[in-house]
């Protein structure tokens, strides 16, 4: 009897994964996770109604530290793509949530499992040996690079190939989605760009060591981290030398991202005269940035009112 039962079980499990494997059907939205808030943003412009999408992080939480909620287990099981930052930025949390949901779909080497990173230009891909000495390192570059909009361009392109790719029927309509896009980035991308001239080779202070490749677009000269070193909390020796180096070069700003506590960097503020600046590197990271052109918005904005009340 028992064994009669398992095997029925097993069947049943077998006619089910037959089911889920079954193309997306007539009329049925895609069904969309992603790590990240920025990449559910993307995923939205170019997905538009024919989609829906989820992000597992929150915009206010540190992306390589996420506690997911038991929720997005089930919606994991059930969704037909996940789209992740890759290199290594989640490797401390999404691997055993793809394993534990269960879904053949979403499994890394499957067509429903997209990494991001392999559209976008990738900066500080170390070369030699990495040690654990080095903190925190991501050796295949800098996952941060969604702050770059020419990065956010490619990856919604990426994104939109893969929609169709997964939903052929819509694929004109992803594709449509995807150029209205580009162009409103473009147009959006000349005004960030104008503000931000005259500032050109700016040297600012950062938290972590999450803005290169927004520092490369935007001409900021990033010359020091509150951080030791990627993903060490800061101790009172690198805290003292990068006071004096902020003193020796007049460098006024402090970038903090939002999950960071704000002691040292508020008395490296107080004694080199300078301004911490909270900015989001992430859609949903302060109330007002609410999709990927809000994000460059809200952080640019802060930045230009900064530059012009110090120095
Ligand atoms: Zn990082």
């Amino acid at each position: 009897m028992k064994n009669i039962i398992s095997r029925f079980l097993r069947v049943t499990a077998l006619l089910a994964a037959c089911l889920v494997l079954a193309p997306l059907a007539q009329g049925k939205k895609l069904n969309i996770v992603t790590s990240t808030t920025d990449l559910a943003s993307l995923t939205q412009e170019v997905g538009g109604d024919r989609i829906s999408v989820e992000s597992i992080a929150r915009g206010y939480q540190d992306p390589h530290f996420v506690e997911a909620k038991p929720s997005f287990l089930l919606r994991l099981r059930h969704a037909d793509l996940l789209i992740a930052v890759g290199l290594e930025l989640e490797i401390g949390w999404l691997p055993p949530l793809i394993t534990q949901s269960g879904n053949p779909r979403i499994q890394p080497s499957a067509a429903g499992y997209l990494d991001a990173s392999q559209f976008a230009e990738i900066l500080e891909i170390p070369r030699g040996q990495i040690t654990r000495a080095m903190g925190d390192v991501h050796p295949q570059g800098n996952p941060h690079y969604w702050l770059d909009p020419d990065n956010g361009r490619r990856i919604a392109k990426g994104i939109a190939g893969k929609l169709a790719q997964l939903d052929p029927e819509n694929a004109s309509y992803f594709q449509q989605r995807f150029q209205d896009f580009d162009k409103r980035l473009t147009a959006a991308e000349q005004n960030w760009d104008a503000q931000m001239r005259p500032y050109t080779g700016r040297k600012v202070v950062t938290y972590h060591n999450s803005w290169p490749n927004f520092a490369k677009h935007f001409h900021l000269n990033v010359v020091g981290y509150v951080e030791p070193r990627p993903g060490i909390p800061p101790s009172p020796g690198h805290t003292l030398e990068l006071i004096q180096a902020m003193r020796r070069d007049n460098i006024k700003i402090i970038m903090v991202e939002p999950y960071f506590d704000l002691k040292t960097p508020n008395s490296i503020a107080r004694e080199t005269g300078g301004k911490v600046l909270v900015m989001t590197p992430s859609v949903g990271g302060e109330k007002p940035v609410i999709d990927y052109f809000k994000l460059f918005d809200y952080d640019i904005n802060l930045l230009v009112n900064a530059f012009k009340t110090v120095q």
